[in-house]
């Protein structure tokens, strides 16, 4: 059985409201109208006792040809420790990188969790790690192989599983399909696809397990989790949150998805967080 929700989204500094009908399985119809009120909007509100899960890459910030060529503003960095303060630290980065690459990158001193739930860090605090698959070096050893025949084709290396980025070589995708399915195979891993980008990583671990975790720690637990994100991988983080009594926020554009609302970019993204920022520090509660 298919759920229909009719809601609207509004942005106050863009002056423009977006009426959407999402059906669950179903996107049906988008529309714009003009002059919107943010007391029109219906996205579920962030309040002092929301656990906020935010994907990064497409959802913080906008997609790069490559994966180190992100920047994280120094607007960006403020406005999510801020949040992270009124949220008395329940706000979480949940990414498919490593998160050693989250810290270099300057995402900031939150607790991450990084590689599609296979590692998980607090605040300031150690990595915890899932097992390194032993097969993973010749898997990168082949991809490298095959990446350096290919123009445009990267190999992005992190501790515990290799992506195969296509995105300035998309003429390639083809090939990058079968042989990240071949490699998985051979090795007993699995292929995550994501955007213009095959992963292969092992069979267990996905960003809901890493939210399930991260909500029965003490810093999280009792909270409403909320969890935003824009790309395939994010599926099993909205299932976790819905599962969990929470919201689940989809970036970009309409499409299938077990989120129940919609954001279009991370333009949009980071203007509803800095409208929860001051909502927030406004009322003081
Ligand atoms: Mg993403």
């Amino acid at each position: 059985m298919c759920v229909s929700f009719l809601f609207f989204l509004t942005y106050g500094d863009d002056d423009c409201d977006i009426h959407i009908m999402l059906q669950r399985n179903v996107i049906a119809k988008r529309s714009i109208r003009r002059n919107p009120s943010e007391s029109s909007m219906p996205l579920p509100r962030i309040t002092r006792d929301t656990a906020l899960f935010l994907d990064f890459d497409g959802t913080l910030v906008m997609l790069a040809d490559a994966p180190d060529a992100v920047v994280v503003s120094q607007d960006l960095h403020l406005l999510l420790s801020e949040l992270a303060a009124l949220l008395q630290n329940r706000l979480a980065i949940v990414s498919g990188r490593a998160i050693s690459v989250l810290r270099e990158l300057g995402v900031g001193d939150f607790t991450l969790v990084g590689s599609h739930g296979l590692e998980i860090a607090m605040a300031n605090s150690p990595i915890e790690r899932a097992d390194r698959p032993e097969a993973l070096d010749t898997v990168i050893s082949a991809l490298e192989k095959f990446a350096a025949t290919r123009a445009g084709i990267l190999v992005e290396r992190k501790p515990l599983s290799v992506g195969l980025h296509y995105r300035l070589g998309p003429q390639y995708e083809g090939e990058c399909r079968t042989i990240t399915e071949t490699l998985a195979s051979e090795h007993d891993l699995f292929v995550q696809k994501g955007k213009m980008l095959f992963e292969i990583r092992p069979k267990h671990g996905d960003k809901g397990q890493g939210i399930r975790e991260l909500m029965t720690r003490r810093q999280f637990s009792g909270a409403r989790p909320m969890f935003i994100g824009d790309d395939v991988t994010d599926e099993n983080g909205f299932e976790a949150v819905l599962s969990l009594g929470g919201d689940a926020i989809l970036v970009g554009e309409p499409r299938a998805s077990a989120a129940q609302f919609l954001l279009a970019g991370p333009a949009e993204v980071v203007n509803w967080l800095d409208m929860a920022r001051h909502r927030m520090k406004k009322a003081k509660v």
